[in-house]
């Protein structure tokens, strides 16, 4: 499994699984067995998503060991502040049915952020949480981050595809030794990509999908990739990467198509703020 190293020395599978959108909790759980019997050791959910639940429960269904699997949850923005974030942090280990986490991250960077995450620096020395890192953080507010604090983020989960590439993102995070970490790495099916000329004409050459494309342009950019699926042949043909490469010119030619801006959450927008601190789950 290709993998990349952070900042504290910890792999963590370059290429995993992502359970967003999945309300249906028996669907969530056939997906991630899915997932596992395919060969994933990465899953993604959030306390958000509300199928914490069906991730433990398909681990502990599939046989693989807790151990191979790098195992990644997230804060809602309801359980921020310090003693708040301890809470939920258990919570969300007891609807896992597990005794640690690969990766804690704080799911949006609004309200108390430092709060939560000198929690979090506390639970990653106590040993319960192995990396801990932050989603949808712009450059700015990682340093603010960075600067009033201990520990850096080891990971930032941001919008990545095609349409929107994070280039100045990336390269902030790779001075500072933050992986970055893709979500919604297919624009969750935006601007019709999988029948998008350019991505095709690159699938035809190399014989592979463009969605095995998409995957193989983020893992040779060195970026952590989570792609969703309910269908297992998807789930397998999106975990079918490593048998091919994209040459340079693939990868300029895909470079092109970058907008330079989110296509579907604009977390610099004071409308989207106002949105997300009235999302309440049941955490
Ligand atoms: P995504 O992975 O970009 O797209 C998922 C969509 O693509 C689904 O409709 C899926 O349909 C379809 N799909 C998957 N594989 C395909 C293939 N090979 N060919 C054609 N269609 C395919 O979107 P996402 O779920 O939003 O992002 C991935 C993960 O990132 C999430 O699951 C979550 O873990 C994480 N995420 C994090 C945040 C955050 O704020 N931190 C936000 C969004 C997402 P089927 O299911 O029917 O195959």
């Amino acid at each position: 499994m290709l993998t990349t190293e952070l900042s504290n020395g910890i792999a963590m599978p370059r290429l995993g699984f992502g359970v967003f959108q999945i309300p249906d909790l028996n669907l969530c759980e056939e997906a991630v067995i899915s997932a596992l019997t395919c060969g994933y050791r990465l899953l993604d959910t959030a306390s958000a998503y509300e199928n914490e639940a069906a991730v433990g429960r398909a681990i502990l269904r599939s046989g693989v060991a807790r151990k191979e699997i790098f195992l990644t949850t997230k804060l809602w923005v309801q359980d921020y502040g310090y003693e708040s974030t301890k809470e939920a942090f258990y919570r969300s280990l007891e609807r896992l049915q597990t005794d640690y986490l690969d990766l804690y991250l704080i799911h949006q960077p609004y309200s108390d952020i430092h709060g939560s995450w000198r929690a979090m620096e506390d639970l990653y020395r106590e040993g319960v949480i192995k990396a801990i890192g932050v989603s949808n953080f712009s450059s700015a507010q990682l340093a603010d981050l960075i600067t009033f604090n201990h520990i850096a983020p080891m990971v930032n989960q941001v919008e990545t595809h095609p349409f929107c590439q994070q280039n100045h993102a990336a390269e902030f995070m790779q001075q500072h030794h933050i992986a970055i970490e893709a979500w919604a790495p297919f624009a969750e099916g935006k601007n019709e990509i999988f029948t998008q000329p350019l991505l095709t004409t690159i699938a035809q050459r190399h014989q592979k999908t463009v969605a095995q494309v998409i995957l193989r342009w983020l893992l040779q950019r060195n970026i952590v990739v989570i792609p969703k699926s309910v269908n297992p042949q998807r789930i397998a043909e999106n975990f079918a990467v490593f048998d091919f490469s994209l040459t340079e010119q693939d990868m300029k030619e895909i470079s092109t198509l970058d907008l330079g801006k989110p296509l579907i959450a604009n977390h610099a927008d004071p409308e989207r703020i106002k949105f997300i601190g009235t999302r309440r789950f049941a955490t």
